[in-house]
């Protein structure tokens, strides 16, 4: 939707429309338009002024200079009035007079009564006018008749004159009535009376038209180019005349009259204007390339936070684990790494916090992949819950997290957070609509105390976990100096395991297996057991696995093998001679090619039929180099030998393998049997596990079992074998065939409970 434009966003749109600087340059004409206009006006208003004052000007000299002529004209008649007996040459000198002082007449008269022209000055000029009867036209008679009787002054006005050209004529009368004796007349020729009455200026550059009763009865200056627009008119007051002038000035007058103000005002606005709008249309230009600059820009810095949003993936995609979510265990190290490096510098103690899923693998494997993903997730969800600026967590892989705690001020910081983390688990875990109670097993391991550098911190803290797990599970360990001494007891026994051979410090215990279907013992498990010279008996949990990483594992392995063959051989035609001995064989073991080979003679060489023997095998053994043990397995299945997989659930392998392998027993770990009562879901898995094992042929035990319930359970759930304190705790052969001899171990089973 369309946000309405503010007043200031369509202020700022129209002052950047194209039409704008047009508009600016309009404005600008139209001012210089009406600046001009009215500079015009009033130039023509003085120039039309100025014109007046010249017309009354010219009026004015014209009516005083006439006057002084009419007067000289009156004088003279009133003279001759007065001397009716003037003489030709008296009234001739007298005339040159005035000739002389007005040099403007062109004749000097005498008219008689009769109108005839008797007497005149000067000669030259006026040849043929002597005799000429003024009183040419009946007007003209009319006037002169009147002005004879009257004795009143009369004025031709402009007429054509005997002489030629055009003229005027004053007549005074000498005398009035019946004694006059014709007139004085003053004969004025135009041009000359208009170069007198005018000023040469006023010559120069006006045009003047005498108007009489409104006609033009003499133009001035016809071949002036005159202005008839700027024309100014005056009432010139001439006895008997009814005259006015019209002024018209000449093209240059005009030009010389009028400024350039109003073109050069014109000129300037108009320059202004363009000069704006030009401006205008530069800061426009300026302005939209700016908005587009800023838009590029704009555009670019949206293109750089979607390269750095991209970047940020990328790099969450390379630090974090794409199932949980949480940090990898890679980045999980360069932080902790860091972390402790600050920590360096401030004194300050970090924890680290390895965590394992206790029973995950079993859950996954028998409830699928996808379950096992799913319940990842929460798991992640819930420990995600716990991470803040003090704790990060990360995810190690398989059913293993990694937290880590900084700024820890004391153990109780580290124990408080291991609440928290065993709250996560307090809840079941709601995975495919169905509920799981998960327990998790932790070791710990504080910096600086427990490790100085983010490896060494990892590698006692996953001793911890292990240590931990060793108690059961749903526990934690931290990591003390005292597990650095196990450590060295361990190197100790390593040691010293050689000479265990030598010395024959190793001893076989053997547990019996009860057999739910019959309550009767036809098996026994040999545990292994070391009596150390200094340090007692030593149990095998603390020797395996060093024999195992040290290789001497594969001698203790053929003596386990020769001592039970031999004890088998010594059961022979006892009542126990059908007893079957399983031991237990590792994975190094196998990894022996003569192993089978050796086998095969420790039994023939104590002649015991090899279906007395079992071999048990963790489920690790299946899973690693899979062909090699394959084949061993194979062979010695061919042997007659049978073969069980122990500590079942625990280990990380899938169940598909069981089919392929020739598996006679799979044994259920302790783990799952412990709280088999208890928890829903470890009574599922080991319904599952016997289920999957019938399926199969394959015969099921129960390791652990020490509780009546647990038995009947079991048994309920037709579980074959089962072992376990509850039966007996490992023995030595002579008590074992004691508690044999005795019967005790044979268990009657209530049935259907
Ligand atoms: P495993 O093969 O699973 O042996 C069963 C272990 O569970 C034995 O511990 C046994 O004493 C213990 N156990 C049996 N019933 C119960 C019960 O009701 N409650 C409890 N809490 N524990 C019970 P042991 O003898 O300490 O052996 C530990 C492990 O050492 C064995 O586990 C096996 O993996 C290994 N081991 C023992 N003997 C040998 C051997 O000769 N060779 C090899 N390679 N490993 C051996
Ligand atoms: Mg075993
Ligand atoms: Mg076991």
């Amino acid at each position: 939707m369309h946000k309405p434009a503010s007043t200031l966003t369509l202020i700022a749109r129209g002052l950047l429309h194209p039409a704008f600087p047009a508009l600016i340059f309009l404005v600008f004409l139209g001012l210089a338009t009406g600046l001009q206009y009215g500079i015009k006006k009033q130039d023509r208003s003085n120039l039309q002024e100025n014109l007046d004052s010249q017309a009354r000007l010219v009026a004015q000299r014209l009516e005083q200079n006439f006057l002084i002529h009419v007067e000289a004209i009156e004088r003279m008649a009133q003279r001759m009035a007065e001397d009716p007996s003037t003489s030709q040459e008296h009234w001739s000198a007298d005339a040159r007079n005035y000739l002389e002082d007005f040099g403007v007449y062109q004749a000097i008269e005498w008219i008689d009564a009769n109108y005839a022209i008797q007497w005149l000055e000067p000669m030259t000029g006026n040849e043929g006018v002597i005799g000429f009867n003024v009183a040419f036209s009946p007007e003209r008679a009319a006037a002169l008749k009147r002005s004879q009787q009257t004795g009143n002054l009369d004025i031709s006005g402009v007429i054509d004159l005997k002489q030629g050209g055009k003229g005027l004529v004053i007549y005074a009368p000498v005398s009035s009535g019946s004694e006059n004796n014709g007139f004085i007349a003053g004969v004025f020729k135009m041009d000359v009376l208009a170069g007198e009455l005018l000023t040469p200026d006023a010559t120069e550059h006006l045009q003047i038209n005498i108007l009489s009763d409104n006609d033009t009865a003499y133009q001035l200056n016809p071949g002036l180019h005159a202005k008839e627009s700027f024309t100014s008119y005056a009432d010139v007051d001439l006895p008997t005349l009814d005259w006015s002038l019209s002024v018209s000035p000449s093209s240059s007058w005009v030009n010389d009259q009028l400024s350039d103000w109003p073109q050069v005002t014109f000129m300037v606005m108009l320059f202004m204007g363009i000069l704006t709008s030009l401006t205008t249309l530069l800061v426009q230009l300026i302005l939209k390339r700016n908005q587009a600059l800023l838009k590029t820009r704009r555009e670019l810095d949206e293109e750089i936070s979607q390269r750095q949003s991209v970047q940020q993936d990328l790099q969450r995609l390379e630090t974090t684990d794409t199932l949980t979510g949480l940090a990898n265990r890679r980045f999980f190290m360069e932080d902790l790494a860091h972390i402790l490096s600050i920590a360096d510098r401030q004194l300050r103690q970090v924890a680290l916090i390895m965590i394992d899923l206790d029973r995950f693998q079993m859950l996954n494997d028998s409830l699928g992949h996808q379950f096992g993903d799913e319940l990842l997730i929460k798991v992640s969800e819930r420990l995600n819950d716990l991470s803040d600026e003090r704790v990060i967590i990360g995810y190690s892989g398989g059913d293993e997290f990694m937290v880590c705690q900084q700024h820890v001020d004391s153990v109780d910081d580290v124990i408080f957070l291991l609440g928290q983390i065993k709250q996560c688990f307090q809840q079941e875990f709601d995975v495919q609509g169905q509920r799981h109670g998960i327990t998790a097993t932790m070791g710990v391991a504080v910096y600086p105390q427990s490790g100085l550098d983010a490896d060494t911190l990892l590698r006692n803290a996953d001793i911890a976990l292990y240590r931990a797990k060793e108690q059961g599970r749903n526990t934690y360990q931290f990591y003390t100096e005292g597990m650095q001494d196990r450590e060295v007891i361990r190197l100790e026994l390593d040691k010293d395991i050689s000479q265990a051979l030598a010395n024959d410090e190793f001893v076989l215990y053997f547990q019996p297996q009860l057999d739910l279907r019959d309550s009767s013992i036809k098996s026994v498990e040999a545990l292994i057991r070391w009596q150390h010279p200094r340090r007692g008996m030593v149990p095998p949990v603390d020797f395996i696995p060093l024999a195992e990483e040290s290789g001497r594992i594969t001698d203790i392995g053929r003596w386990v093998v020769l001592a039970a063959c031999k004890q088998l051989a010594s059961w022979r035609n006892t009542p126990n001679e059908n007893i079957r001995i399983a031991v237990n064989l590792s994975g190094r073991e196998l990894d022996e090619e003569d192993i089978v080979d050796h086998i095969q003679e420790a039994l023939e060489s104590h002649g015991v039929p090899p279906e007395l023997l079992e071999v048990e095998l963790t489920e690790e053994i299946f899973i690693q180099n899979i062909e090699h043990n394959m084949n061993q397995l194979t062979r010695l299945h061919q042997l007659g030998v049978n073969l069980a997989i122990d500590d079942f659930g625990v280990g990380y392998s899938s169940l598909g393998y069981l089919r392929d392998f020739p598996v006679d027993l799979l044994k259920i770990d302790r783990s799952f049997i412990t709280d088999v009562i208890d928890r829903h879901d470890d009574a599922v898995i080991t319904r599952a596990v016997i289920n999957l094992a019938h399926n199969l042929g394959i015969e099921v035990v129960a390791e652990g079992v020490e509780t009546a319930e647990q038995l009947r359970f079991l048994k309920s759930h037709r579980c074959d074998l089962i072992q376990g304190y509850f039966i007996s705790r490992p023995l030595p052969a002579a008590e074992l065939e004691k508690a044999l001899a005795s019967g005790k171990l044979e268990y009657e089973v209530p049935v259907g409970s």
